[in-house]
């Protein structure tokens, strides 16, 4: 779907698997549901929340495929319980650069299995997979809503409401003085039948809306400074009271609040944006977020929309990118001061032992790649072996060196 914010799913040649579209299999007694690889998480949402399921892991948008999903490893607000998509794939084929069609598990082809988890599509073009659904007894979320009215507050926050299956929080990245690092933390629960109001009771597995609205035009490129960024900040935390609300609300605006609006990236205007999004281990997180976030006020930058989420343990794994730590999003207009601001961060994200997310990425260097992955060079050779050279490839991996 090209939902990645980055080039990795850029070529001179692509492999569109949109027409991989089949719903293969579905064992009700342990959710373990077969698709090919060309199956959108939108298109599964229509199908399985009626019928009880959900999935067991989703990142921002149902706008991915399932092959995108567990090419890039992806996470969603529960990782810190549920760890990523991955996690609950049981078997993939794998169509490899000698020709083969491979079944891949944790106990058949494993090397291969690992080394495609998050493996960019490098490794190969995933056919069919299989993975665990979520059972839910409705389609709405239990939401606790916390206002923070600091970093410390905020990181405190995402520690001590882990037991919460799901949270994030919308950081207002531009507070200075004593409100550095305020958020809106949001944490969530599948809401059971009796906790549904009378209204959302009636239909308690109702599927979100299948139509979006459309972002009619690019705005020009100055909608988006630092002054309507504090002011649209502002007015968002404000909006809500001191402490904590609880409410339910369906799952849409829950996790998929972008979905909504089609084309929402042409707020950013005819140069776009990107995302960057990194991960810093547990230890000196405070400070190590405090340096980013103090740098962004120092360089005046300002991120539209900043995301902090706190990621559970996970080994280290060839290209997966979640570590024990907390992740932080920020998406910036295409600017010329941009670049060089981005490679100042990094300085800041190494010196805290993080990393970057490869799916988000578009600018990183080959030696910063190979510096902050300890298994890259590892992930490298293999793939050297399988495919000398280099069948399966994007503008990223080119970027990277990985064929090279
Ligand atoms: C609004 C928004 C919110 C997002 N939120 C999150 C989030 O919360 N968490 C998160 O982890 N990600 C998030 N993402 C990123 C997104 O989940 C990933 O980029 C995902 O991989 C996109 O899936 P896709 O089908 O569009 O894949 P593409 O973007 O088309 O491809 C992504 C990668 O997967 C490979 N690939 C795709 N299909 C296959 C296949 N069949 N076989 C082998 N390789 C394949 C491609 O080569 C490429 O390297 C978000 C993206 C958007 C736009």
């Amino acid at each position: 779907m090209g939902r990645c914010y980055g080039d990795s799913a850029l070529s001179a040649h692509i492999v569109d698997a949109r027409s991989l579209n089949h719903f293969l299999d579905f064992d009700s007694s342990s959710g373990l549901l077969t698709v090919e690889s060309g199956v959108t998480f939108d298109e599964i949402l229509q199908v399985f929340v009626p019928r009880g399921w959900f999935l067991p892991v989703t990142p921002g948008t149902r706008f991915v495929t399932a092959g995108g999903a567990l090419a890039s490893d992806v996470h969603g607000k529960n990782h810190h319980v549920d760890g990523s998509f991955s996690d609950h794939v049981l078997w993939f084929d794998l169509f490899t650069a000698s020709g083969q069609k491979l079944r891949c598990s944790r106990t058949e082809n494993a090397d291969l299995f690992h080394l495609s988890l998050g493996g960019m599509g490098l490794t190969g073009i995933v056919l069919a997979l299989a993975f665990y659904m979520k059972p839910i007894e409705t389609a709405y979320i239990r939401q606790h809503t916390v206002r923070c009215e600091n970093l410390d507050e905020t990181m405190a926050g995402l520690e001590s409401y882990g037991n919460w299956t799901n949270s994030v929080a919308w950081l207002d990245c531009m507070a200075g003085g004593k409100a550095f690092g305020r958020s809106i933390l949001m944490l969530g629960e599948s809401a059971k039948l009796q906790e549904l109001s009378p209204k959302q009771a009636l239909n308690p597995l109702k599927i979100h809306s299948t139509k979006g609205i459309p972002f009619p035009i690019d705005m020009p490129s100055f909608t988006l400074n630092r002054f309507t960024v504090q002011a649209f900040n502002r007015v968002y935390f404000n909006k809500h009271p001191k402490g904590s609300q609880d409410s339910v609300v369906h799952y849409e605006p829950f996790y998929y609040p972008l979905d909504k609006v089609l084309g929402w990236n042409r707020i950013y205007g005819k140069r776009g944006f990107t995302q960057y999004q990194l991960v810093v281990p547990h230890q000196d997180a405070r400070k190590g977020l405090q340096e980013v976030l103090e740098l962004l006020a120092k360089r005046r930058m300002s991120s539209f929309l900043t995301v902090l989420k706190i990621f559970g343990e996970q080994p280290e794994n060839y290209l997966r990118f979640p570590k024990a730590g907390f992740t932080l999003t920020l998406d910036f207009g295409i600017a010329d001061s941009l670049w060089p601001f981005l490679n100042e961060l990094d300085q800041v994200v190494e010196q805290y032992g993080g990393r970057l997310y490869l799916t988000k990425d578009v600018r990183m260097s080959a030696d910063f790649l190979r510096r902050t992955y300890p298994m890259a060079q590892e992930f490298i050779d293999k793939l050297k072996e399988m495919d000398p050279v280099g069948t399966f490839r994007s503008l990223q991996s080119e970027r990277l060196s990985i064929h090279a």
